[in-house]
């Protein structure tokens, strides 16, 4: 529930230049009264994303994602609703007073805010001691000698935490954060022993972990020296789930986005080192194998991902795992080898960026290394049957041919033959979700199937284009003809009534619960040249004559049935007038018929006004008794 009264939001999204927005992350061409680019939210070679800025909404026709300037920046920048309102709302130069919040939910927000400065104060703290105290002689020295500068260092906020047990705590309290607040941030730890607070984090390098805005949400930490492992993390909690956060993403964004590539390494160090080294679209999973909702915020970014992993046997297996994952979101994987094995920052100290550049030309798809590989320990003759069956459904979920010619060459059997089997497993349907397509339901649509959601008729889709697209000439005569009012508008009569009361499409998108629905009118609403002039005018027309000839012959049934009694009733002067009455209707019936042939249904309707509104007028009130007694 938007916390933010409605008028207050109508205001921003009106005032907010929507194209403008998008363009910080898509690149944006006029084309009519849109602007068209590539599609942030799904992979694509051909522009599909429609920005339509005089409605204040955008829809893309490959994946369908849409809406409206809030939910494109939380789609994109993964906001809350409120923060996208309120970031929006500074950029319109527009006070955000927010209504009463419910106490619960004032301890959500208080609660969220007061994790991102407990974690920042520490980040702070731990940052003065590693660039300005005794204490951080050593990590300085750690740093220095893997290559990374002070300003690197600053720029990604690294520290030092002393080892000591409570030098972090103490330093806290006295900023008057309360402990509770230092055990949910992870900063601190409680003694099951004693019962008493220490610092979760001693004698280690920082590594803070941000979300995609750059607050930060968790800490990495490396032992500088002694015993204990050697990386430790914050674990989950309010705002860090490990499994969703990249490390990097939030310096790493628009290098992905301009190189079109991302490269995924295995420590925070190499990030680091790869950024510093000019290899900014660089990011690490935190301690985790990568997951389908990290794969999901790089497609959002790229359709192309270098994977550089350990490549021991565990981290094959691994990468082997990631393959279907990466094919299910749309992703080409590739793999990177160093040369004699060297990890990136080994490679960049020894020999240069240049070598890592010249080693970033040659990745291998990740297919081919793990067909490869599998041959290999094989023992190198053709490939097994059983191999082949891990490898077909693989193939199945690719785009074209290129990966089957080559997997058919390493499994040294016959391209026809492997194209055939890929073929058939296409044929069958995909053994995992497939990425999106046209027809599947948008992102925002959990719980509900395609085929349980309302999908307009074709004078649906008609009447609310027409009321979206060209209001001002239909206005007037949908409101004569009371096409809101129409009973085949079904669950689009509130939206159509909406639309000819002037409300703009974004906001009833905002209110409109049924997800087919408002998925009709996103599309409709980027389909701005769905239907010419001409088109539109002669679909209206289509409907005022089918609209008005039901009008019409509903009236004749009623005077029919007065006229039977008034007959059985003696009342003739009603019988007389419902009679010439209904002689009218039948002329006007006739003329309908004959100006819908001519196309002049329209031009008729307008001259007619008075007609039509005639066969408004009350019916009931005819003198006679309601109905014939039977018998
Ligand atoms: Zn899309």
């Amino acid at each position: 529930m938007p916390r933010i009264p409605k008028h207050i939001i109508e205001e921003i999204r009106l005032r907010t230049d929507l194209v403008a927005v998008v363009e910080r992350h898509v690149k944006l061409k006029q084309r009519g009264t849109s602007h068209v680019g590539l599609c942030p939210f799904h992979q694509e070679k051909s522009p599909s994303f429609n920005v339509v800025p005089h409605k204040h909404l955008y829809y893309c026709f490959g994946c369908q994602a849409g809406g409206d300037c809030f939910r494109f920046l939380m789609e994109i920048e993964g906001l809350t609703f409120g923060e996208a309102v309120r970031e929006l709302a500074e950029q319109a130069g527009i006070p955000v007073e927010e209504r009463e919040l419910s106490p619960a939910e004032r301890a959500r927000i208080q609660q969220r805010t007061s994790l991102y400065d407990v974690l920042d104060k520490a980040s702070r703290f731990w940052e003065q001691i590693l660039m300005t105290r005794p204490e951080g002689a050593a990590a300085r020295a750690y740093l220095h000698g893997r290559g990374i500068d002070e300003d690197t260092a600053r720029a990604w906020r690294l520290g030092f935490a002393p080892d000591l047990w409570t030098a972090t705590i103490d330093r806290l309290q006295r900023e008057h954060l309360d402990a509770d607040l230092l055990l949910a941030a992870g900063i601190a730890r409680r003694s099951q022993k004693t019962g008493n607070l220490y610092d979760a984090f001693r004698g280690r390098i920082t590594v803070p972990i941000t979300d995609e805005r750059g607050r930060i949400i968790a800490f990495g930490a490396r032992l500088l020296e002694g015993d204990g492992p050697k990386y430790i993390n914050s674990t989950d909690g309010d705002l860090y789930q490990k499994s969703k956060v990249l490390f990097g993403m939030h310096h790493a964004r628009q290098a992905i986005q301009r190189t079109g590539r991302a490269l995924v390494v295995e420590g925070y160090f190499d990030v680091i080192s790869l950024h510093q080294a000019g290899f900014a679209e660089t990011i690490a999973t935190c301690g985790t194998a990568l997951t389908a909702d990290h794969l999901e915020s790089l497609r959002r970014l790229t359709g192309s991902v270098i994977t550089l992993f350990d490549s021991d046997a565990a981290g094959a297996r691994a990468a082997e795992k990631t393959l279907p994952m990466f094919y299910g979101a749309g992703i080409d994987p590739w793999r990177l080898e160093l040369p004699d094995a060297k990890d990136p920052d080994e490679l960049i100290q020894s020999e240069g960026p240049d070598a890592m550049r010249a080693a970033l030309e040659r990745p291998v798809p990740l297919l081919d290394w793990v067909v490869d590989r599998r041959m290999a320990a094989a023992g190198g003759s053709s490939a097994s049957e059983s191999l082949i069956r891990e490898i077909v459904p693989l193939l199945a979920m690719t785009e074209g041919t290129d990966l089957v010619t080559r997997a058919a060459a390493r499994l040294r059997v016959h391209v026809p033959v492997l194209r055939a089997r890929v073929e058939e497993a296409r044929r069958q349907g995909p053994a995992t979700a497939p990425r999106p397509t046209p027809t599947g339901a948008p992102p925002d649509d959990e719980n509900t199937t395609a085929a349980a959601r309302w999908r307009p008729s074709r004078d649906q889709v008609h009447v609310l284009w027409l009321m979206i697209h060209r209001l001002t000439e239909v206005a007037d005569l949908a409101t004569r003809l009371e096409l809101p009012e129409w009973p085949e508008l079904d669950v689009a009569r509130p939206v159509a009534r909406a639309l000819l009361d002037g409300e703009p499409v974004a906001s009833i998108l905002d209110r409109c619960e049924e997800p087919g629905l408002r998925h009709t009118l996103s599309v409709i609403t980027a389909r701005t040249t769905l239907y010419t002039p001409a088109q539109a005018e002669r679909g209206l027309a289509h409907l005022a004559h089918r609209f008005l000839l039901a009008r019409v012959d509903r009236q004749l049934g009623i005077l029919s049935d007065r006229v039977q009694r008034a007959v059985a009733q003696n009342a003739w002067d009603v019988q007389r007038e419902s009679t010439r009455a209904q002689l009218d209707l039948r002329h006007m019936r006739n003329d309908l018929e004959r100006t819908f042939k001519a196309g002049d249904t329209l031009q008729w309707a307008t001259d007619a006004s008075g007609l039509i509104a005639a066969l408004d007028e009350p019916t009931h009130d005819d003198g006679l008794s309601p109905a014939l007694t039977k018998g």
